[in-house]
């Protein structure tokens, strides 16, 4: 995809993106096996052997709405997927933007930005450029008079369970009334007046996330963050509009399965259910009268508002590593996103 590609108008917009191979893969001369042909479309040319053991390659061909290349930046991935979906919350809807795909192939990087070693720079990430977006917006002639309050929060679903990363993880209930109006008892949602503040939030929360933890035994792996700005309209505590960004947990872990590890097991399980029931959920956006899994995970409990209502868009933007070593997670990635929009 380049620069001077249109953007299109899409209720469910589905791309992929594929990162560049890494030092490490690089020196172990790992091989890419991914190629992007045009501006949506990703080949897996996947190594095969025949009866005979001569080595072949099985071209394996995937269409969605755009597909992004190693050589693409944030920014560009930004411009196409997440950018358009900023002015619908000032219109009075909601939007969701979800980073999907195994552990490693750059959800994290896309959505909350670069981390290197104990640093980071949430500037760089989705979350921060679409904040930057809705206070523009705010201030823009058209949104002005709105007068719209905005404010953030930033939690973790973690084996079905919902903790807060602006308050020091505190586990918390979520609760549905009669009306099926779906609340999250407690979070925490701070009122923001600049982009500043909410790169602060952004790096609060992001360091909540990782702490306590070794690469090896990466807990952000298996949890699903939640990033939100909320709009609303003032005097009244109405929600006008409201743009959830989510890093999921790596989908690789959903196959966990059969490990040896009970506690492994039952959060590849979650992983597993909350990733289908999410699939269903955002099929159902897009079409009328279809029914709506949203009770099925936890996830989608707390998204229910964003799978209704005409005014609804969601962006899916799923990742793939490029090396050969990684070729079965990856085309398991491609098939779930074609599955999420059929083209
Ligand atoms: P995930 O969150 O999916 O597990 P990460 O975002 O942590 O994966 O990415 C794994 C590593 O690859 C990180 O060191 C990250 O900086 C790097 N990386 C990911 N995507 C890109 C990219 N498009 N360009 C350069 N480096 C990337
Ligand atoms: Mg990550």
């Amino acid at each position: 995809l380049r620069e001077s590609d249109p953007v299109e108008d899409h209720q469910i917009t589905v791309c992929i993106r594929k990162r560049p191979l890494n030092r490490k893969e690089t020196t172990r001369k790992e091989v890419d096996v991914i190629s992007v042909p045009s501006k949506n479309q990703l080949v897996v040319h996947e190594p095969k052997l025949k009866v005979d053991l001569t080595k072949y390659l099985e071209n394996q061909h995937f269409r969605f709405d755009y597909a992004f290349d190693d050589s693409c930046s944030n920014d560009l991935v930004y411009k196409y997927t997440a950018q358009p979906l900023v002015q619908t919350i000032f219109e009075g809807g909601m939007a969701t933007c979800f980073a999907y795909g195994q552990t490693g192939s750059g959800k994290t990087h896309t959505m909350g930005g670069d981390f290197h070693g104990k640093t980071q720079d949430c500037k760089k990430g989705i979350y921060a450029m679409a904040a930057k977006d809705v206070f523009q917006l705010l201030k823009s002639p058209k949104y002005r008079m709105l007068h719209l309050v905005v404010s953030s929060s930033f939690f973790e679903i973690y084996s079905g369970k919902v903790f807060d990363l602006l308050a020091n993880k505190a586990k918390l209930r979520v609760l549905e009334d009669g009306k099926q109006q779906v609340q999250i008892v407690g979070l925490t949602e701070t009122i923001v007046d600049s982009v500043e503040e909410v790169l602060k939030l952004i790096t609060h929360g992001n360091s909540a996330r990782t702490s306590g933890q070794t690469s090896a035994n990466s807990n952000s792996s298996r949890s699903h963050a939640v990033f939100q700005i909320v709009v609303r309209s003032p005097g009244v505590n109405r929600i006008h509009g409201k743009f959830s960004l989510i890093d999921l947990a790596g989908n690789e872990r959903g196959a966990d399965t059969s490990s040896a590890n009970r506690q492994t097991r039952m959060e590849g399980a979650e992983i597993n259910k909350s990733l289908l029931a999410l699939k269903e959920c955002i099929r159902a956006l897009g079409r009328k009268g279809a029914h709506l899994p949203f009770r099925a995970s936890k996830l989608t409990q707390v998204l229910r508002d964003s799978f209704i209502g005409e005014k609804s868009r969601i962006c899916m933007i799923a990742m793939v590593s490029p090396g050969m070593s990684s070729c079965e997670h990856s085309l398991n990635t491609l098939r779930y996103a074609d599955r999420v929009k059929e083209l």
